[in-house]
């Protein structure tokens, strides 16, 4: 099959043993891992209409990736064929579909299908799906929906009505014709950094509206040679070897980031130098200049953004946003500015997930109303007490802003994998997580949390719950994380058995069931 051949999407089954929602990077990997591991009665809902997730949606001008493609890859799926060291999103939405063509997991796709709700029923011991496709039952749910799906719009008076073209950074109007226009982009975070410079030949003018200066960091991106290209496809191990060279150098950041905040001034006087050569307007200098420490929100790498921000057609705006009158954005000093086109680059839904609302569990509380009291708590990333046979990929404090994702995305599948095997061979049809390990494990994780840069370095960011909790970040070594997953811990569990292993409970051979 070639690469690039469209998807035919299977029927809603009536049931299925496990139902996996999205197909991105995490969704993908779990079908692919289960399909290995010998499973085969699994199906993926998915909402778009073909896999990729974040990588198939971001396609805005200039969208790459900050972690460099031998290490954000699948293990499995190693490419030598990568063309430079920091790959684009078109390269990096092609490498993902092709992986879903060769693994030979399509046909247990059901695309265009969005998962409006999931209640477990205890009766039952399954989940019952609601979808655009109809209904069906799971006996184990996969939630990959993902972290940076929902993207989070700006609540700003008037802008609904705004006369021009308005549209998400990740959701990319490209019918829509910037070509002489004159430019609003909202946001100075990963996602405008890039758009920025990538439109600024096409426009007549940009006003980039900064809310906090962001921490930037050089972007070590070039093209591989071919003698390189040639080594990583003949000489055996290259591959890996860069792979793990990328791993352990990312890695070190981790010492600065979650020990020891002071150290990260190292990388302080780097970007203030960086403002110093690439900006030459002394108020810019100081307007892009953050007043917190690096590493407090995502410290981003660009070569192009200052420089795209010193030229003569783009304004860097300050003052906060009033509102959008007509066809001009109002900032709170009462200057309106006039323009054709308004790209809100303003993030995502991460501690808020829509899809938080739509999963039930056991006493049909949902996520969002469990997480109500003290933000988004998982056992391990993954697993959430209460919520029986549920487990949840890039789930909370598995994120990372150092290093690759699809790292802590393989970790998380070796664990649901083993848990999938030791249900299947022990006649298990229900594990919880049990709240008391639950607990212990994020009062370590807030621990360990509470000396970090991300918590102690004087910046509000997307990182942080509305309590004020870091419930995104991972706040260890990745390699700790990886151990801690190895194996399915069952001792952390309540399980229950199928009627079919009274046999195997008789000889006491399942620990903990109720
Ligand atoms: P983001 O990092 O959340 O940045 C959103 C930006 O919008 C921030 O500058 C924020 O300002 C601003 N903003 C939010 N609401 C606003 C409002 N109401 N008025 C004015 N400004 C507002 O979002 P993102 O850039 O889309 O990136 C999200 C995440 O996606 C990244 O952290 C990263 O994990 C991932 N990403 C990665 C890449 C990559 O690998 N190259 C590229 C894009 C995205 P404040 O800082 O004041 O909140």
């Amino acid at each position: 099959m070639a690469d690039d051949s469209p998807v035919k999407s299977q029927q809603l089954p009536s049931h299925t043993h496990i139902a996996i929602v999205g197909s991105g990077f995490s969704g993908l990997g779990a079908a692919v891992n289960l399909e290995e591991a010998g499973h085969r009665d699994f199906v993926v809902l998915e909402r778009g209409d073909d896999v990729g997730g974040t990588w198939r949606d971001n396609t805005y001008p200039g969208a790459a990736c900050d972690v460099p493609s031998h290490l954000y890859s699948y293990s499995f799926a190693l490419n030598p064929n990568w063309t430079r060291s920091f790959s684009t999103q078109p390269e990096i939405e092609e490498y993902i579909r092709r992986v879903g063509r060769r693994a030979g997991v399509l046909d247990r796709h059901v695309f265009g299908c969005a998962v409006t709700r999931a209640v477990w029923r205890e009766e039952r011991r399954h989940w019952e799906l609601s979808t655009s496709h109809g209904t069906m039952t799971a006996d184990v749910l996969i939630g990959a929906f993902g972290a940076l799906a929902e993207p989070s719009l700006p609540d700003i008076p008037g802008i609904d009505d705004f006369d021009g073209a308005l549209f998400h950074s990740a959701q990319w109007d490209h019918d829509a014709d910037l070509t002489g226009k004159r430019v609003a982009v909202i946001g100075t975070g990963a996602s405008a950094i890039q758009l920025v410079p990538a439109i600024a030949d096409t426009v007549s003018h940009i006003d980039v509206y900064q809310r906090t200066a962001p921490w930037l960091l050089p972007r070590f991106d070039r093209p591989f040679t071919r003698v390189e290209r040639w080594a990583f496809r003949n000489i055996p191990g290259v591959l890996r070897l860069a792979r793990a060279g990328i791993y352990a150098a990312r890695e070190t950041q981790v010492v600065g980031l979650a020990k020891n905040p002071r150290l990260m001034k190292a990388f302080e006087l780097i970007s203030r130098a960086k403002i110093r050569t690439e900006i030459k307007d002394p108020e810019l200098r100081r307007k892009v200049t953050p007043n917190f420490r690096i590493g407090c929100k995502r410290m981003l790498i660009a070569n192009d953004w200052y420089p795209a921000l010193d030229r003569e057609h783009v304004d860097l705006i300050t003052e906060g946003i009033r509102e959008v009158d007509g066809s001009a954005i109002v900032t709170k000093d009462g200057t309106a500015r006039e323009v054709d086109a308004i790209i809100v680059a303003t993030g995502f839904h991460v501690t808020d997930s829509p899809m938080f609302d739509r999963i039930c569990g056991s006493d049909g509380r949902s996520l969002s109303q469990t997480f109500a009291d003290k933000g988004m708590r998982a056992y391990k990333g993954t697993t959430v007490a209460g919520y029986p046979n549920l487990f949840v990929l890039v789930g909370p404090n598995t994120g990372l802003g150092h290093t690759s994702m699809v790292y802590m995305i393989e970790s998380q599948l070796n664990y649901i994998v083993d848990a999938v095997n030791t249900m299947k061979s022990r006649g298990i049809t229900r594990i919880d997580v049990r709240q008391d390990v639950q607990d212990a494990y994020n009062d370590e994780l807030q621990r360990k949390l509470a000396g970090s840069v991300w918590m102690t370095g004087g910046c509000a960011s997307w990182y942080l719950d509305a309590h004020g909790n870091n419930t995104t970040l991972w706040p260890d070594f990745t390699f700790r994380f990886r151990r801690q997953t190895r194996r399915f811990d069952l001792d952390s569990y309540e399980t229950s058995l199928d009627i079919d292993a009274s046999t195997a409970r008789a000889k006491g051979t399942v620990r903990g069931f109720n």
